[in-house]
């Protein structure tokens, strides 16, 4: 374990951090292991994280075509909230605020967890009847929320705008106040120093081209840009590409991607307390620690490969803060970005085995999927060890596109970030 003292940080202080140990290894692939990971990303780091620390499994590699969390990992607006409304949902992200709360001590790497509250805006009675909802909901499933009034609301994030006779009023709003926002990139780095520590070779630059199953129809290994990697067992978790990886397989999945942008101003002093979402207008802030403020919207319309996304998005995304946050008028955007995102029909994930022996797949987070890194990493690690499904995450099958046994978070919220 790596030693981050006073001492230590004071010495290569003195000697221009020249002497740091790399924070991971990069060897070459070996010919075959026990489990491949396609993906680099926040889930499939921490998934071979938690397959090493927790089951035992060291001859693991995780393959990544880009850069460590260069996908969505290092692309979103880092919201981290458990309020949905279902059951199974409650189970999940849950399982993930619990991890949450200890992953710098886990990981001995500060991945910057600020449980500075989630405040979801109400704007008509819909929104009111919904939140509410919600809340009920949750306290059955234990998941803290409560119901603010507009002045409240403003009490807890003093630039929010309740007039009454504004674009958007707001007419109360729901507040998770153990969600908040933690560092996407460290996040990323934690578990893959976590996992090379514990012997899980890291490949990067190391693009997966095919799925390769032998004549039982199991997974035999993988072909890359770096030569075959024989595996029997294959976890796919590759977000906004993972129909491309499964069709590799010969497995269709109920998936559609679609480019979801977001922006930063310049920076300004600390000005915004907490993390504002409004799934109306579909526009969502809060407050970096380097004093950007940090803007979400809503996915295109169409399903794309393109990251660059369309600009009306997040024009209307602005118009909304501006109209909510009227301090914020003048503020300059620093830059815009996108990802793509991995939708399934009722916006809930797909955490699951699959058909194929041998390959396992977790995707589907769409726009909401940074929050549920942990929880999510630790089932998926859990089925791929036992070749069963944690008891957390068995709801969240790919079967269920087919038995209709939806988990339908896009008709309970209408969005889900
Ligand atoms: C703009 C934006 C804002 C968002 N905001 C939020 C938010 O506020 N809160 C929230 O909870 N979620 C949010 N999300 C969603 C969240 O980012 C994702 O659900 C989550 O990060 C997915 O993590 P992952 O590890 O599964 O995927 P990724 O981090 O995308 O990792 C998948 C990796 O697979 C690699 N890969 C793909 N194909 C191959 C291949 N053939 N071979 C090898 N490697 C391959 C990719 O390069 C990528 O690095 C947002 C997403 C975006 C784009």
């Amino acid at each position: 374990m790596r030693k981050y003292s006073i001492f230590a940080v004071a010495r290569e202080a003195m000697r221009g951090h020249k002497g740091w140990p790399k924070q991971w290894t990069s060897p070459e692939p070996k010919k075959q292991y026990d489990v491949v990971i396609i993906g680099g990303g926040g889930h499939g780091l921490g998934t071979a994280y938690y397959l090493a620390s927790k089951h035992g499994v060291r001859n693991i590699a995780v393959l990544e075509k880009g850069w460590l969390g260069g996908g969505n990992t290092g692309r979103n607006t880092t919201i981290i909230r458990s309020n949905y409304l279902y059951d199974e949902s409650a189970g999940l992200y849950n399982h993930a605020i619990k991890l949450w709360g200890d992953l710098s001590q886990e990981l001995n790497y500060n991945v910057m967890y600020s449980a500075r509250g989630v405040m979801m805006l109400a704007h008509n009675v819909h929104d009111v009847q919904g939140a509410q909802r919600h809340i009920h909901a949750n306290r059955l499933n234990g998941v803290q929320n409560e119901w603010l009034t507009p002045e409240q609301a403003k009490a807890y994030c003093p630039p929010l705008n309740i007039s009454q006779t504004a674009r958007y009023p707001v007419m109360g709003a729901a507040l998770q106040r153990v969600g908040g926002v933690a560092r996407h990139d460290a996040v990323a780095w934690g578990y893959a120093r976590g996992a090379s520590d514990l012997g899980v070779d890291i490949i990067q630059n190391c693009e997966v081209m095919g799925i390769k199953r032998g004549s039982n129809g199991a997974v035999e290994g993988v072909e890359t840009t770096r030569g075959f990697i024989g595996s029997k067992k294959v976890g796919v978790v590759a977000a906004g590409h993972s129909s491309v990886l499964m069709q590799m397989a010969g497995v269709r999945m109920p998936l559609e991607s679609y480019p979801l942008q977001a922006l930063v101003s310049e920076p300004v002093k600390p000005v915004f307390p907490c993390v504002v979402m409004s799934n109306t207008v579909h526009a969502y802030i809060s407050q970096s620690d380097k004093g950007e403020l940090v803007i979400g919207a809503g996915t295109d319309q169409y399903t794309s490969y393109s990251p660059t996304g369309g600009l009306h998005i997040i024009s209307h995304t602005l118009d909304a803060i501006c109209e909510m946050f009227p301090i914020f008028t003048r503020m300059k955007m620093l830059r815009s970005w996108g990802g793509i995102v991995d939708v399934t029909p009722d916006r809930s994930p797909i955490l699951a085995k699959t058909p194929v022996p041998g390959l396992y797949v977790n995707c589907g987070w769409g726009t909401g999927g940074f929050k549920a890194t942990p929880g999510s990493a630790d089932v998926f690690a859990h089925t791929i060890a036992n070749d069963a499904p944690h008891s957390i995450n068995a709801p969240f099958t790919l079967e269920r596109f087919r038995t209709g046994r939806l988990i339908d978070e896009a008709a309970a919220a209408a969005v889900a970030h």
